[in-house]
């Protein structure tokens, strides 16, 4: 039996080899990953993890691939997708329990239809309700941790821990699902009772000012960088003449400093080749480093060396 015989026997789903995570993430950047799969239940997430654990490959999970770049040479690996898992979600009275599959716009839509407030912070933040418990996804109006009662979080040993926001220590574009291996299975939040239509209108004035501000027509992976502290990546950027250069296919938009677009057929060698200029010439500039808030599907240690050295 082949390894991946081997998961078929186990795991309920879909499992795709060499599928390109370039159609996995919105920046449209990506080789192939080695092993795709989307499990249908918990259970069959867990046998996933374990044909993981049992076949000595690594593993990531993902959301919409948002906040993500991927290699061009693709993934060894299992790359896991929580649609089918963990996409459940219900309302009782003001709480809220939602898988870690479950899209967050139509959750933020829908619960400030039913004049429930918390959710509008995350307004137009693509993703998933687990990419934005990992990354503790946010706006100058708030963010996930504002309205986390607790997360139940599946451990690489098969454990499920159920984590309380405490337990989550996120802070800033971050939590504890950064640090440690662990895939957030669902969570419940604390949303408010608030007028419905002062929500709605909350939320199509601040996607009109997304469309005014954002290169939402290009694809993309929101904020580049890290703010620093007491300044924005996107103003130092711009400051530092950086905005509108090139290379390759991608671009640093000429809308939004923080952002990087990709003009067509821009390789995660683009992206970090432009990164790493973008850095330096920031840092040459104000003194200022810039730390990278995508996430890199080999890790963040990883990219920093990379944006330190970039290859060719
Ligand atoms: C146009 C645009 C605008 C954006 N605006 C904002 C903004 O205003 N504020 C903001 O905070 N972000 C913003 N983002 C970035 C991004 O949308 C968020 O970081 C989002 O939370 C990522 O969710 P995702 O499901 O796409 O995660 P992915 O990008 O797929 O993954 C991001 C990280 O989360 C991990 N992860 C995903 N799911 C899970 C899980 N279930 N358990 C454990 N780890 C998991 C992944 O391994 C990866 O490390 C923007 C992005 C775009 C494209």
């Amino acid at each position: 039996m082949t390894d991946l015989e081997g998961l078929h026997s186990v795991m309920r789903g879909v499992t795709r080899l060499g599928e390109p995570l370039v159609s996995h993430t919105t920046l449209r950047v990506g080789g192939p990953a080695e092993v795709y799969a989307v499990p249908a239940s918990e259970a069959d997430l867990r046998a996933a993890l374990a044909w993981a654990h049992r076949t000595a490959r690594p593993w990531r999970v993902i959301g919409l691939g948002s906040n993500l770049l991927c290699p061009d040479a693709g993934y060894m690996g299992l790359v896991l997708s929580l649609e089918q898992a963990c996409a459940a979600w219900r309302l009782d009275g003001n709480r809220l329990w939602a898988g870690g599959g479950v899209h967050l716009a139509p959750l933020v839509a829908r619960t400030a239809r039913l004049g429930l407030s918390g959710l509008e912070a995350v307004a137009g933040v693509p993703g998933t309700v687990g990419g934005a418990l990992a990354m503790n996804a946010g706006t100058p109006k708030g963010e996930m941790a504002d309205v986390v009662r607790w997360v139940r979080v599946l451990l690489p040993d098969g454990r499920i821990c159920r984590w309380s926001r405490a337990e989550m220590r996120f802070g800033y574009r971050t939590s504890r699902l950064q640090e440690e291996d662990g895939i957030a299975l669902d969570a419940e939040l604390q949303l408010r009772h608030a007028d419905a239509s002062d929500l709605l209108r909350d939320l199509r004035d601040r996607a009109a000012q997304r469309r005014r501000t954002q290169p939402l027509e290009l694809p993309n992976a929101g904020s580049i960088w890290r703010n620093p502290p007491g300044d924005y990546a996107g103003r130092l950027v711009e400051a530092a003449a950086c905005r509108g250069i090139r290379r390759g296919d991608a671009q640093v938009s000429p809308k939004h400093g923080n952002f990087i677009v990709n003009l067509g057929r821009a390789t995660a060698g683009d992206v970090i080749a432009l990164m790493a200029e973008v850095r330096a010439e920031v840092e040459r500039r104000f003194g200022v480093r810039l730390h990278a808030e995508i996430r890199w599907l080999l890790g963040q240690e990883a990219l920093e060396a990379l944006l330190d050295h970039p290859p060719g």
